[in-house]
């Protein structure tokens, strides 16, 4: 400022030297107005530029002066309000990618109920055009009643659970609805995809009322034979059946409780890892046993075959891998009426997989069981289940078991003419023998 004010000063000044030096007192103040109105015309030209420049925009003019100073000052406030234009516009960006990548629906409605923003989660899950239905209102494009009830209720407390669009009752989609107000009379509306929460709801009310009946059945035949026990003094060969019928129940109950614990226990434990490795032969000839031992208590005279092990190891959980295949096998066997056969063999595959089968020629099972067999408590026929002391839980710890070692069942059936249950394990799950060490081998040591 000090510097203009010296230019002024200086022009002037130097008008009225001038105006002195040609006619003396007279051109003095000739002079101080020459100087200062010629000051003046230049600061207009400049100041012409700048508004030019202002206007019209183009490339920047190179003024000097007071509007030199002032197009400096402007230039560097239009240059800040640029960057802060930017840094705002990147937030909104970063923040709308933020919402974009929500698991929730996001819909911002006005104080109209007209949708302003939406995000591509809410738009699938609504089923809506980010763009297209921008400024619609809400309420004519989610037309669930009690979405609509809710939203006119005001009282947005709590969640709505609304149909999905194009919902069926063998496609059920629920979503979970939740308005937020904001600003003036404005809605946050966040949604949620709670299908799958709903199914396992239903699937575990279901596998509760389903565990309540297989023990209120026994627990009612035990408490019957309780009250016969204390009421009538029966002679001691019929106290005995009773006696007899009772450890059966109670029996049948312990299996149940067990099957229930095996499950829970597969779904809570980690995944067996691939280090731990046992022969196939061993885990055959366990089978083997109880299948012959299961055979005989049930009084059935059936051909039990069982065909040579793969000389191989196997990876993972040793009981778990027992009890999938026991479980093949025992079905088989109380499946399979007196002068039956049941043959399990072992095939390995030629891409290294390994096949456990197992072939009965029991009653078989029509086709459209068999994709429902591994689903807890199904069962084709329920009293021949029961009879023979199962639980209706065999196969869906199979399937569990062979999940998480990555393995596959294969049911094949022919109504009348038996089932053929396979196991398939994957060729990571399989390894030859170690070979034995030289001292192993000339008879030194024991191997291990
Ligand atoms: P369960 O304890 O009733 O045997 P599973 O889960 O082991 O339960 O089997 C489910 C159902 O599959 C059985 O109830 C039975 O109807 C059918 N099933 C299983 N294995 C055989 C088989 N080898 N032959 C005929 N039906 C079978």
């Amino acid at each position: 400022m000090f510097q203009r004010l010296t230019a002024f000063l200086l022009c002037v000044l130097g008008g009225g030297i001038a105006g002195w030096w040609l006619e003396h007192d007279r051109g003095l103040a000739a002079g101080l107005i020459a100087g200062a109105t010629g000051w003046f015309v230049v600061e207009s030209v400049r100041a012409a530029k700048v508004l030019q420049w202002l206007r019209r925009g183009g490339p920047e003019p190179r003024v000097g002066g007071l509007w030199g100073e002032a197009l400096d000052r402007i230039r560097r406030a239009i240059r800040q309000q640029e960057r802060d234009g930017a840094d705002a516009r990147q937030r909104l960006d970063d923040f709308l990618a933020a919402i974009q990548s929500s698991p929730y629906g996001v819909i911002l409605l006005d104080a109209y109920g007209r949708i302003e923003w939406c995000n591509e989660t809410a738009a699938g899950q609504f089923r809506l055009d980010p763009v297209g239905d921008r400024m619609q209102n809400i309420a004519n494009l989610v037309r669930d009643p009690s979405f609509a009830a809710y939203h006119q209720g005001r009282a947005y407390t709590q969640e709505v659970v609304v149909e999905g669009p194009g919902s069926t009752p063998l496609r059920p989609m629920k979503l979970s609805v939740h308005l937020h107000p904001y600003g003036e009379g404005r809605l946050l509306l966040l949604s949620r995809d709670i299908t799958a929460l709903e199914q396992a709801e239903v699937m575990r009310r279901d596998f509760v009322a389903n565990v309540s009946h297989e023990i209120r059945t026994p627990l009612t035949v035990l408490t019957g034979f309780v009250e016969t026990l204390q009421n009538i003094d029966l002679p001691p060969p019929e106290r005995n059946r009773y006696l007899a019928l009772m450890a059966q129940q109670a029996q049948r109950m312990q299996t149940l409780v067990s099957d229930l614990l095996t499950l829970s226990r597969l779904e809570g434990s980690p995944l067996p890892g691939s280090g731990e490795w046992t022969a196939a032969g061993l885990l055959a000839s366990q089978c083997e046993q109880e299948a012959r031992a299961l055979s005989a208590v049930l009084g059935r005279d059936q051909q039990i075959a069982f065909g040579p092990a793969p000389a191989v190891e196997l990876a993972g959980s040793a009981p778990e891998l027992q009890s999938a295949m026991s479980n093949l096998v025992s079905n088989a066997v109380r499946y399979t009426p007196s002068g039956g056969t049941v043959d399990v063999r072992w095939r390995s595959l030629a891409d290294g997989r390994i096949e456990f089968s197992v072939r009965d020629s029991g009653p078989g099972i029509a086709p459209e069981h068999i994709p429902r067999l591994t689903e807890r408590f199904y069962r084709v026929d329920r009293s021949r289940s029961r009879e023979t002391g199962g639980t209706g839980l065999g196969l869906a710890i199979v399937k569990h078991v062979l999940q998480r070692h990555g393995a596959e069942l294969r049911i094949e059936s022919t109504p009348g003419s038996g089932s053929t249950f396979s196991i398939l394990l994957p060729a990571s799950r399989v390894r030859p023998p170690p070979e034995p060490s030289r001292e192993v081998e000339a008879g030194l040591k024991l191997p291990a």
